[in-house]
This record gives C-alpha cells, structure tokens and sequence, in this order.
C-alpha cells in the first residue's frame, strides 16, 4: 500500500505549524491517522523542519505501535499520539506544540476558561488541564501521557470533538481534530484563544465566563446536526 496521500498531508501540516508561528526549534509535532489501513503518520524523531521532506514522514502501526514504512525513527511522542487516536475514534490527526500562549497556561496548572465566542467557536467549554504523572507513570512517559489525557475527556464527561485539545501540566498543549489539517487549525485556535484569556485576564482579573446560551448558539451554529454557519457546499 502507498502511503503518499496520508505523508504528503501529514508533511504539509508538520511545516504549517511552523509557519503558524506555533512551534520553533524541533519543539512540536503533527500526525495524521488512516483508520482503515491501522497507520497513522507522523513527524521524524529530532529532524529539523527546514530538512524535512514528505517522504520522511514515519508510518508506524496503530496496533503494535511498531514503524511499518519509513527509513527513519518516529517522534518520541508517537505512543501519546496513538493512545488518543486509539481511545477517541472520531479523531483523525493530533497536532502537538509548545505554542507560547497556551504552554503558559499549562504551565500555570490552568484550565483556560471559555470567556467568548472565539473560543466557543472552537471549544465547546473550557479546556481542560490534565493531572499531573506519578513517579511509576513517567516510567513510560509519553504512553502515560496518552493515558492520561484520555483519562482526563473519560472523567470530566468531555466529547474529544467538542473539545478538541488539553493542557498537560508543566508542558504544553495537544489538539487534534478529524483530519491532520483539522487538527492544525485547531492548534492555532487555541492558541489564539489561550493568548486572548490571558490578556482578559490582565485586564479584569476576574472575568465571568461566556454565558451558557451565547456558547451553546456559537459551538452549535458551526458544529453537529443544526450547524448552519459557512456554505452549505462546504460542509463547516
Ligand atoms: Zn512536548
């Protein structure tokens, strides 16, 4: 089987992350998931963005976690990414950045709250933050790390699609989405939504959140069976 759709996309993304102002250095990965052919693709392990090309991109198993198609080890963040594309099965790519704005929310220990209709275009509620790993945990780093956000969606009562990213603690964000472009814009809604609540917050340290009705009218309008923002050819 060829993989040169699923690489070439997952390519794309990985470098518009960059582009998007989210990532720099090698701090960030995207992947993209084929379900029906049990891969997904991801970023190599430590390579440079400005070397990277389509065909580098890693296809590793979904079931053994193993590479099933490439020349080169894949992101050391692989097994948080199939954990989330294991548990969540609408999910279809995961974008993982430490973007300034909402690192500096996870590292605050913060779940960012839904304070207007940006972020309830994007987030249905806030985002969450995940717990913190224990001593046996880190022992298996990034697998625990997928665990634990899937954990988090499991005990809140939270849909992935409604709320597509988190905060884990003392680290960064994760988002993800349908597809690996889906996923991406995502990643900089959030982003964006991150840094707007922080600057609220400098402003009004005690902001209120968005109502309830003002967030359900927004996420709807743009989500699920009553959505009727954008053409209707576009399918938003
Ligand atoms: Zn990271």
């Amino acid at each position: 089987m060829s993989f040169a759709r699923l690489r070439e996309e997952v390519y794309r993304v990985n470098m518009e992350i960059v582009e998007a102002g989210l990532v720099v250095l090698t701090w960030g990965n995207a992947s993209g998931l084929d379900r029906a052919a049990g891969v997904l693709a991801i970023k190599p392990s430590g390579v440079a963005y400005d070397k990277l090309r389509a065909r580098d991109i890693v296809i590793v198993s979904l079931a053994t976690g193993t590479v099933s198609d490439g020349e080169l080890s894949p992101s050391s963040d692989t097994p948080t990414h199939a954990e989330i594309y294991r548990a969540f099965g609408g999910v279809g790519g995961i974008v993982h950045t430490h973007s300034t704005y909402a690192t500096s929310w996870a590292q605050s220990g913060r779940e960012i709250p839904c304070l207007g209709t940006t972020h309830a275009d994007h987030f249905y509620g806030p985002v969450p933050c995940a717990r913190r790993l224990s001593d046996e945990e880190l022992r298996f780093y990034e697998r625990e790390t997928g665990r634990v956000i899937v954990e988090t969606f499991r005990s809140l009562g939270l849909d992935p699609l409604d709320v597509p990213g988190i905060l884990l603690p003392h680290h960064g964000p994760f988002a993800w989405g349908p597809s690996a472009a889906g996923a991406l814009a995502n990643a900089i809604a959030l982003e964006q939504i991150a840094k707007m609540a922080a600057l609220t917050y400098a402003i009004n340290p005690e902001p209120e959140a968005i109502p309830r009705n003002l967030l359900d009218k927004h996420f709807k309008r743009k989500h699920g069976a009553g959505a009727y923002y954008g053409q209707p050819a576009a399918g938003h």
